[in-house]
């Protein structure tokens, strides 16, 4: 097996190995570390048809990380992947009349963050290990509300760190907000910013390429990571459930093996749909990835007219976790496509102007996007033909599948990439379906989804509105730095 190393993205003398890059999460020039070769894969999709997740998980992982042993690869697996699902499918495909979906909720915070998250603390502590730190790990976050607690729940009382996460006060869902403000654990925190998810992700990329304040931490025995999708570490575990769900079609006959199909995705960081590029390098048979955004189009107008525009107003709508208006993956996919020099150009532009130009062939890559009407539309319309239930953002891929297929009547057969259970989004999502929801108690709400669905309502929320709050903190956006200085009691 090839060893595989990783070089950041503005750097091309910036190589780590995979350890080290799941270590770092960010390279100290503010760019990603990404694959300096993309590995071969000794298998043929033939050969992972009838795999279970862990088995497939392990021959993604093995070409990636290729420092780490098979006994260590195996102990990160095994650990994460196992009862924290509701389900041994891990990701279940699921057929609505014609419809496919890939549910990718099944975790213990019920969103696709899980699938990532679940493993990264023990990717991490091994990676640590590996290179002999024994520095306690700090994990930063920004959230738009499913990073952070999948954040925290992998990283609770896990021996040897601390997690902080940084969420805007005002634009995460009510279930989202209470499933984070009462998270248990001694190590963690959690914190509101007055801003938006933004400003959260650009305070904790300037705290990472603070090379000052790092030196300070390290004085003070501490050493930053990541958890969000800028780390290595989070992108590669995305890759399996394509090959996943892949070999879920071709298992229930509804393709033959080799046959090409696509994938809407709901896209916010451009994390999820990058591992299905990913995917697609490995050889997996994928004709297109429908970059599916909300209102937040600024994905649709880059790939629509190859110019990259934050300058817009931001907007708060149903699928909060979509709302972002800095895909910070596409840097990535920019890198494979052009090169060092161009990428660093290109962010220097996004900082110094929030923009800049790039076009992108549509041979792979769709932008299309959804309205809120749309949105709501979706559910209704799906609830209606089949008495599925989606959820805001798995409706904003829906939507924009629905309009990337009146757009070009390409019928390949489309998974949509199932991103967030309804029960964190009860009241959006009842909404859609009868406009009588839209004055009800959020916490209430989800004892009526459950009885729509003739199911109980998922054991990680049940009773949310019961539990203690134990985190209070708000700050401003520029105090990110000030707050992790006082919270680690650096001096
Ligand atoms: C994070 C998230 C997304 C967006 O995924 P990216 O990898 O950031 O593009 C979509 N839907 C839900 C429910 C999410 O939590």
């Amino acid at each position: 097996m090839n060893k595989i190393n990783y070089v950041s993205t503005r750097n091309a003398d910036n190589v780590v190995t995979p350890s080290q890059a799941i270590l770092k999460g960010i390279s100290e020039e503010g760019g990603l570390f990404v694959p300096v070769e993309m590995p071969e894969p000794d298998f043929k999709i033939k050969d992972i048809v009838n795999m279970s997740y862990k088995e497939l998980a392990y021959e993604v992982l093995k070409l990636f990380f290729t420092d780490f042993t098979e006994e260590e690869l195996k102990y990160c697996i095994d650990s994460a992947y196992d009862s924290k699902f509701d389900t041994e499918l891990i990701a279940p495909l699921v057929k609505e009349k014609r419809d496919y979906f890939l549910e990718l909720f099944h975790g213990k915070t019920l969103a696709f963050k899980d699938m990532a998250l679940s493993i990264l603390p023990y990717l991490l502590k091994t990676a640590a290990k590996k290179n002999g730190i024994n520095k306690e790990i700090v994990i930063l976050t920004a959230t738009s509300g499913d990073t952070g607690k999948a954040a925290l729940e992998g990283f609770a009382d896990v021996e040897g760190t601390k997690i902080v996460v940084f969420f805007p006060e005002e634009g995460v869902s009510a279930v989202q907000k209470r499933q984070m403000t009462t998270q248990e654990g001694k190590n963690t925190c959690v914190v509101g910013i007055k801003g938006n998810f933004d400003d959260a992700q650009t305070g904790v990329k300037e705290i990472f390429t603070d090379n000052e304040f790092k030196k300070q931490l390290a004085e003070n025995g501490f050493i930053l990571s990541s958890a969000n999708s800028i780390n290595i570490g989070r992108l590669v575990p995305q890759i399996v459930y394509y090959f996943y769900a892949y070999a879920q079609m071709v298992r229930s006959g509804e393709i033959a093996c080799g046959e090409i199909i696509s994938f809407a995705v709901p896209t916010g960081n451009f994390g999820n749909i990058l591992a299905g590029y990913y995917a697609k390098r490995l050889g997996l048979p994928i004709n297109k990835l429908i970059c599916a955004s909300n209102e937040n189009k600024v994905l649709f107008d880059f790939f629509n007219t190859g110019v990259y525009d934050k300058n817009r107003e931001f907007m708060v709508t149903v699928s909060p976790s979509m709302d972002i208006l800095i895909s910070s993956n596409l840097e990535r996919l920019i890198y494979h496509l052009s090169n060092q020099d161009k990428t660093k150009e290109l962010m220097e532009n996004l900082k110094k102007d929030g923009k800049y130009e790039f076009k992108i062939s549509r041979n792979l890559f769709w932008g299309e996007y959804a309205t809120e009407e749309e949105t709501f539309a979706a559910i209704n319309k799906v609830y209606k033909k089949t008495g599925y239930i989606m959820d805001t953002h798995t409706a904003v891929a829906y939507a924009a599948y629905e309009k990337y297929v009146n757009r070009t009547s390409d019928d390949t057969m489309t998974i949509i990439v199932s991103t967030a259970s309804p029960y964190k989004f009860t009241k959006d999502v009842l909404r859609a379906i009868d406009e009588k929801y839209a004055e009800e108690d959020d916490f209430k709400l989800l004892d009526t989804l459950a009885q729509i669905q003739k199911a109980e309502v998922p054991a990680p929320i049940k009773n949310i509105d019961k539990r203690e709050i134990r985190h209070k903190t708000v700050c401003e956006k520029d105090g990110m730095k000030d707050f992790v200085a006082q919270y680690l009691n650096i001096k």
